[in-house]
């Protein structure tokens, strides 16, 4: 009797899976003709067919300078965390849930977010870089990561509540570039061997999340629209930061991340997993403008000094 139970129930999911079909990327579809890839994903939620979708090309000539953007102000940031992070292949992304909250608020936020976690996008790394993975692109132009830190409102205790609202989730994005090696990603990358597979998670110690991003003092660039989660349920209220410095990986530590699997042993190569972008529709893409740092500002105002002494001299 039970066993019969069983077969039912099995049969039951199995069927719901063929009729619904999970989400999955264009990568996955050759392994799973039934996943629902991103142009189908408005079959799995209705929030992925809206006009604020995410991601989106940034056409910089476009860009409308606002003087209100000013730095990001970050809180705890430089902490770390008390508990152990939590390591996880998710299917989709490999993801860092985070226990203690560091908030971000100013740059032109409307209130403060907490970070809830962290993931990754990537293409098919390697040398030269196949297919670069970032989901925002510049100018047409793309990297070969984009790193998520997903923030929700200070005031919400989960994102399933965040999304209540309609500007619940603030997601700051960071491009990855290939370049030095950048030893604040060693730990976390030993880790990947141990999560290839979906449902696979690992713990590591924690970090600062300030390690895992350029020098504050980088930060003053960056880009600000209104748009969506880059997976489904596609939520819309997201408000985007996407900055200008990229974070630095070595080509080495870029391919590390096509260890990971979709599904099982044996399933296909994680690779590729970014949704490509969305049009813009009436948007607007505001930029916070080209803040000088400290010592470029320091080094034109010595030039235009000694230029005004020896025009004078003369
Ligand atoms: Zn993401």
């Amino acid at each position: 009797m039970e066993l019969l139970f069983l077969a039912l129930l099995c049969l039951h999911i199995l069927k719901t899976e063929a009729v619904v079909g999970h989400w999955c990327y264009r990568t996955q579809k050759c392994e799973q003709p039934q996943c629902k890839d991103p142009p189908q994903w408005h079959q799995v939620s209705d929030w992925c067919k809206g006009n604020r979708q995410s991601p989106v090309n940034i056409v910089t000539r476009n860009v409308v300078y606002d003087k209100n953007l000013k730095a990001l102000t970050f809180e705890g940031y430089d902490v770390k965390d008390s508990a152990k992070w939590t390591l996880e292949n998710n299917g989709h992304t490999v993801k860092v849930a985070l226990s203690a909250s560091p908030k971000v608020g100013g740059g032109g936020l409307k209130r403060k977010y907490k970070a809830v976690e962290f993931h990754l996008h990537w293409g098919v790394p390697g040398e030269p870089q196949t297919v670069p993975g970032s989901e925002h692109s510049i100018d047409g132009q793309k990297y070969p990561m984009e790193l998520h830190v997903v923030h929700i409102r200070e005031d919400a205790s989960d994102v399933t509540e965040a999304k209540k609202t309609t500007d619940g989730l603030a997601v700051l994005a960071f491009f990855i570039e290939a370049g030095k090696e950048n030893k604040n990603y060693a730990t976390l990358l030993s880790e990947l061997e141990k999560i290839k597979y979906r449902g696979k998670s690992t713990q590591v110690n924690a970090l600062p999340l300030s390690s895992l991003l350029p020098a504050e003092e980088e930060l003053g660039r960056f880009y600000r629209y209104e748009g969506s989660l880059t997976s489904p349920d596609c939520y819309q209220g997201v408000t985007w930061t996407v900055f200008e410095k990229p974070v630095e990986l070595n080509v080495t530590q870029l391919s590390l991340f096509s260890a990971l699997h979709f599904e099982g042993p044996n399933s296909t190569a994680m690779t590729e997993n970014f949704r490509p972008v969305q049009p813009l529709n009436d948007r607007e893409v505001l930029w916070s403008g080209s803040a000088m740092a400290l010592p470029e500002a320091k080094l034109l105002l010595l030039l235009a000094l000694s230029c005004a002494l020896s025009s004078v001299s003369h």
